[in-house]
């Protein structure tokens, strides 16, 4: 089936087009169309809920089944947050930098048992007749005291997950263990109830 990626991050559309391609779907991005996805304000108060969003907003744009993960890390010291605002947590430019040192600096150095974390991702799927599901994955793992590595984008070089942290990780280790990569196995496993 032919899918539209409802996401402007090139980093995640890679991520996307990596788990999916190879499980035979043919997938293509705003920036195989003829003019970009109209925005969408993510101000739902849940990950399913701004995925949605994405998702049902591209469907309508394009005609085509459409695919849109929102995605955060919730960190349990901070009561769940940056959360859905993860992307704007320092602020609406959105710089990965300044988020990381805001999180830093609302950590401190409190113990490594009280900064623990987890990476979610809610991933979409509405189709052209406009049937939907959401499918969630999650990534358990721990803030560290200093970012760490050259791989991944956002919150990467802070997290540590089972792998160590998600800075160093390869990009088929962090496949196979991502928030990401979870949501996305299940969104084909799903996928095959309706195609
Ligand atoms: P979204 O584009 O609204 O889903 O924003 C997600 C935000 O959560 C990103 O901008 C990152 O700050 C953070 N995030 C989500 N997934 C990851 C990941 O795999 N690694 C690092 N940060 C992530």
């Amino acid at each position: 089936m032919k899918f539209i990626l409802a996401t402007k991050n090139l980093k995640k559309l890679k991520e996307l087009q990596r788990i999916l391609q190879p499980l035979g779907h043919d997938v293509i991005s705003e920036r195989d169309l003829e003019s970009p996805l109209p925005e969408v304000v993510e101000d739902a108060d849940t990950f399913e809920g701004n995925a949605l969003k994405k998702a049902r907003s591209a469907m309508k744009f394009t005609g085509l089944a459409a695919v849109a993960d929102d995605s955060g890390l919730c960190v349990d010291y901070l009561d769940g947050a940056p959360g859905v605002y993860s992307a704007r947590y320092a602020g609406e430019a959105q710089n990965d930098d300044e988020n990381n040192k805001k999180l830093l600096n609302a950590l401190g150095d409190l113990p490594k048992n009280q900064r623990t974390a987890r990476f979610v991702s809610a991933v979409a799927v509405v189709f052209a007749d406009g049937t939907e599901f959401t499918v969630r994955g999650s990534c358990e793992g721990y803030i560290g005291y200093e970012p760490q590595g050259e791989n991944g984008f956002g919150y990467d070089p802070l997290f540590i997950g089972e792998k160590g942290c998600f800075g160093n990780l390869t990009d088929a280790e962090k496949d196979s263990i991502s928030h990401r990569g979870k949501a996305l196995r299940q969104m084909a496993e799903e996928l095959t109830k309706y195609i």
